[in-house]
């Protein structure tokens, strides 16, 4: 039974109030027949996206991207790697220099502005660039030629380990160009534009932070088979068996298995989500950056998670539920309630001490009742959960596609990292949804870039 700000609801002292609350936050519940139902429409759009068929390849959203990376690491590994990180709140550079299989790691974060998001993408790649001058430098790195693993972020199409074509940007990335691009030729026009980067560096991957999830916890974890991100968007990558792949060309009787990128945060753009939708996540997508595109990943990732609850209050309060016959201008600010909000008010158990600081914040602690307090840290509690039903149905999809009997899931991302609630909420239906597989969940801080250094140490091949 969830804390007592469920019950506290249930008390809520006026009826109409109370059936009111009840029903708008129900409206945000999830039943078992509609968990099962996304796993089936997800499982069918897996079918689709694994096909040759142009026509039925259409019906799905899923890129089901080769990743071209067939090997995992062996604990032979040697030698010094980079990867670099970008696609996330702030752009990071991990060193990584391997001992036999051992990995020795050292990760900075550099600062992305707010403005060079929405600027032409050159600036981006030029920040980049600089910061990874600074940081060899700062490193006192001495290699003469460095592989580079590039993790971008961001659906493309991949042609090859190295090249990939963006197809679109997501999450708070919206310059006008770069679409049509290929993300590790931009990046190395702009270390070639630098003219006193220290080490020559060779750029020899391009993969999706869920690759690098799933490698690094692959690392820790040698029954580690899916990565998925949980952080301001999300995505899944998996090992799949060659036999089960068709969209890769090159089998040689060697491979034997595959990274897939799944890029599930687009899900649902045919309207194959539209059945589990509520009017909360329509507008969330109508005033987001990419309209009517990336909607499974707007029901929960921590772009819109903060936003989804914001919008859950505001008809509350709409609805005189909530902070009675108060103005709420600053909850009333599209954007304004960020994720970590949400992820501090679940943190409260006995006291409502984070509640009432974001109240605070929010200009309401001074008209804002016990009452009150009860609904907005249930409707936190409740539009969580529900997120958290939603990945969960696809990755027990995936769990039951893969078929072992034991599996660990590495996650990466801010959701995964400082939601108290999320995981268990995930793990709690993976338990009853894929009873067959053991399954177990681990997090690998900052996993996306260093697990980029690894593919370039086990795909590295010095010409
Ligand atoms: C991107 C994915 C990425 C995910 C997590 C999504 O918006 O399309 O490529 O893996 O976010 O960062
Ligand atoms: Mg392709």
């Amino acid at each position: 039974e969830p804390a007592g700000s469920r019950s506290a609801v249930r008390n809520i002292k006026d009826e109409a109030t109370r059936k009111k609350v009840e029903e708008i936050l129900n409206s945000c519940v999830l039943d078992d027949a509609t968990i099962k139902k996304i796993m089936d429409v997800f499982e069918d759009q897996i079918n689709l996206a694994n096909t040759l068929d142009p026509e039925k390849r259409k019906k799905s959203n899923l890129l089901w991207e080769c990743t071209y990376v067939r090997n995992l690491l062996t604990g032979k590994e040697n030698g010094e790697y980079l990867g670099l990180d970008l696609g996330g709140t702030n752009f990071r550079v991990v060193r990584v220099v391997m001992k036999d299989g051992e990995a020795t790691t050292t990760t900075k974060y550099y600062n992305l502005d707010d403005k060079i998001l929405s600027g032409p993408c050159q600036h981006i790649f030029d920040h980049i660039a600089e910061s990874l001058e600074s940081f060899l430098k700062e490193e006192n790195i001495t290699a003469s030629c460095l592989p580079v693993g590039f993790t971008f972020s961001f659906p493309s199409d991949q042609k090859s380990l190295k090249n990939s074509i963006l197809v679109t940007w997501t999450k708070s990335f919206k310059c006008p160009d770069g679409v049509g691009q290929d993300a590790c030729v931009m990046l190395e026009e702009a270390i070639a534009r630098r003219k006193d980067m220290p080490v020559k560096l060779d750029v020899m991957a391009r993969i999706s932070d869920t690759t690098g999830a799933l490698m690094a916890g692959n690392y820790a974890d040698k029954k580690c088979r899916i990565g998925v991100i949980l952080g301001t968007g999300s995505n899944a990558a998996f090992v799949e068996r060659i036999e089960n792949y068709n969209k890769f060309e090159g089998k040689d009787p060697d491979t034997k298995q595959i990274i897939v990128n799944t890029e599930w945060g687009a899900f649902g753009d045919n309207g194959c989500c539209d059945f589990y939708r509520n009017d909360f996540e329509r507008e969330v997508d109508k005033y987001s950056n990419h309209v009517n595109s990336f909607t499974f990943e707007k029901s929960f990732s921590g772009m819109y998670l903060g936003e989804l609850v914001r919008l859950v209050m505001v008809k509350l309060v709409d609805e005189g539920c909530l902070f009675k016959g108060n103005p709420c201008p600053e909850l009333k600010k599209r954007w304004e309630f960020p994720t970590s909000y949400v992820t501090s008010i679940e943190e409260d158990t006995d006291t409502s001490k984070n509640t009432w600081s974001v109240l605070k914040a929010l200009n309401l602690a001074d008209v804002a009742t016990e009452e009150d307090v009860a609904i907005v840290r249930e409707t936190c509690a409740v539009v969580s959960e529900r997120g958290a039903k939603i990945v969960a149905a696809a990755l027990a999809v995936l769990l039951q596609h893969i078929n072992l009997p034991e599996v660990t899931i590495a996650f990466d991302g801010s959701v995964y990292e400082k939601h108290p609630k999320f995981r268990i909420h995930i793990a709690d239906l993976l338990a009853k949804l894929v009873p067959t597989t053991k399954c177990t969940m681990i997090m690998v801080k900052d996993g996306s870039g260093q697990g980029a250094a690894f593919v370039a140490a086990v795909e590295y091949k010095p010409s």
